[in-house]
């Protein structure tokens, strides 16, 4: 499979890494929102949030957690996003599921933010009915 996380992974591609054990990599983003942007993966192959199971996603969320503790209390950033892209229409580069741990400093000009849409009279409750049923 041409997937660059998995050559990272098997350590055919360098990367810069934080942290690694038996299911977990994380490295810096080559191309950081803000320098010192992390991301952390499973090892094993994972399309998206909705592919991975429970328990990996579970684990890879808790070393999110330590390298965004780390993360503050090393570069000083006073804010951090956690964030998943799923998909390409979402903005997914690699299809490697990723957590990003991105360091934040006040008006450092990084933009992750939205134009809002307005639902019309009570189609936001149309949205909840749909989405409900699903569950
Ligand atoms: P996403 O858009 O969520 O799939 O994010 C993919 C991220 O991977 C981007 O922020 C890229 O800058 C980053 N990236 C791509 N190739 C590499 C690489 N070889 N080493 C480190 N980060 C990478
Ligand atoms: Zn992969």
């Amino acid at each position: 499979m041409d997937c660059i996380f998995c050559k990272i992974i098997k350590g055919e591609i360098p990367s810069t890494k934080v942290y690694e054990d038996e299911n977990i990599i994380s490295f810096l983003d080559i191309a950081p929102a803000n320098k010192g942007h992390c991301l952390v993966m499973p090892k094993e192959h994972y399309e998206t949030l909705i592919d991975a199971p429970e328990e990996i996603l579970n684990y890879t969320l808790k070393v999110g957690k330590k390298i965004a503790r780390a993360m503050s209390s090393s570069l000083g950033n006073d804010g951090f996003n956690v964030l998943i892209n799923n998909n390409k229409s979402a903005g997914q580069l690699v299809p490697h599921m990723h957590i990003h741990v991105i360091p934040r400093f006040k008006g450092d000009g990084v933009r992750l933010d939205w134009t809002p849409k307005k639902y019309k009279d009570k189609e936001i409750n149309d949205f909840a009915e749909k989405i409900k049923k699903f569950l």
